[in-house]
């Protein structure tokens, strides 16, 4: 599968992505990775000189012969520009081509407002940014919580009310800013970010897992995204921990999100200590050392790794990274929880360990993955 997906870039693209991911790196060291032959190389490169995206740095140290020039990304080069709506609140950013948020926006979620309003302050924000960028700006990323219809260009549940039912958000923003679109859930937006500015390579396996209000997993194979059928593979808050659980909004009975996401651990914590406190204050109480808040903290950090060994067993990932506002406090409870678990119950861990850590949990996490959508096109459209 990875040879596959890497197979399906184009030259010019795969070329693109080992300079990215390699940086500063020879012509000489990108035919070595790809495989590719060096004129090849050295026509996809000199397209991608042409077109700004990549620039020469200097010179490598020698070999014998004469030194090579080095290639890099040229940071602004190009920009894209990623929004995040959510239901209590939107981000939006502007990326250059490295991925580094050069601008950034913060707006009201979707909840209680009309999308015409949504897409009007968010146009607004585009707008301002355009006006910032010094380069072309390549596209609008739009990362919405899942599930999403990647053909109607909608947002399924954001929120669940009717007016969303049938408003195509990317149709609506395409029309209102000019640029091209594109549509994912935030999970794997988050992931295809980390891919893009946390220097992995296409040889891995790797997920994210995003908790925010729910709780989803983003998954890079190769390089690329796996979307499943309709993009909207990773839904992993939705793996049953307990097949006689509570019933679920999904359909699903005993689903992690009931046990582990924010408004579980809210709730735990009410019943707990008769006090009322916001999933962040809970989280810092935790990080301080507080016993009732590290123990309901403690409780969701153990739901989510139950549910992770079963993902794991499944994906065969080499890494988990945690991201997300909903890991903004007490980070290592999960880390250190989620990784004590998969090394004592993966199924193949005498085969590989999995590596647990963090990634973004800046409220930009989201709206720089939606960026990075657009900044991935240009290796595989
Ligand atoms: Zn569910």
């Amino acid at each position: 599968m990875t040879a596959g997906v890497n197979g399906q870039g184009s030259t010019r693209g795969r070329v693109l992505d080992v300079i990215r991911a390699a940086g500063p790196v020879s012509r000489v060291e990108v035919s070595q990775a790809t495989g590719l032959a060096q004129a090849s190389v050295t026509e996809a490169v000199k397209e991608l000189l042409a077109d700004d995206f990549v620039r020469e740095v200097g010179r490598g140290r020698s070999t014998g012969g004469r030194p090579r020039t080095l290639l890099a990304l040229n940071p602004s080069g190009g920009y894209a520009i990623g929004a995040q709506l959510g239901w209590s609140r939107s981000a939006v950013v502007l990326a250059d081509l490295t991925g580094t948020v050069v601008a950034s926006a913060t707006e009201d979620g979707a909840d209680g407002r009309p999308p015409e309003s949504i897409v009007a302050g968010l146009a607004e924000d585009i707008a301002r940014m355009r006006g910032i960028a010094d380069a072309p700006v390549l596209g609008l990323g739009l990362a919405v919580p899942g599930p999403i219809d990647t053909p109607h260009g909608t947002a399924v549940q954001l929120p669940e009310s009717s007016p969303w039912a049938d408003f195509s958000l990317t149709h609506a923003l395409e029309e209102t800013t000019g640029l091209r679109v594109v549509l994912d859930n935030d999970a794997t937006a988050v992931a295809v970010g980390e891919y893009w500015t946390g220097g992995s390579d296409s040889s891995g396996v790797f997920a994210t897992v995003y908790m925010e209000i729910g709780i989803g997993a983003g998954i890079i194979v190769g390089g690329a995204p796996f979307r499943g059928i309709s993009g909207n593979a990773g839904e992993m808050g939705h793996i049953s921990v307990d097949m006689a659980g509570p019933p679920c909004h999904c359909g699903n009975r005993g689903c992690v999100e009931l046990f582990a996401a924010p408004a579980a651990t809210e709730a735990r914590y009410a019943s707990v200590t008769g006090r009322s406190l916001s999933y962040a204050q809970i989280a810092e109480a935790a990080e301080r050392g507080e016993p009732e808040a590290l123990g309901v903290v403690s409780t969701s950090a153990e739901a989510l790794a139950a549910a992770l060994v079963s993902f794991a067993n499944v994906v065969d990932p080499d890494r988990i990274l945690l991201a997300g506002p909903g890991f903004a406090h007490a980070a290592d409870v999960y880390v250190d929880t989620i990784q004590r678990r998969l090394d004592a119950a993966m199924f193949v861990r005498r085969t590989h360990r999995i590596a647990v850590r963090t990634a973004g949990s800046s409220h930009l996490t989201g709206a720089l993955g939606a960026a990075s959508l657009v900044l991935h096109d240009l290796v595989t459209p």
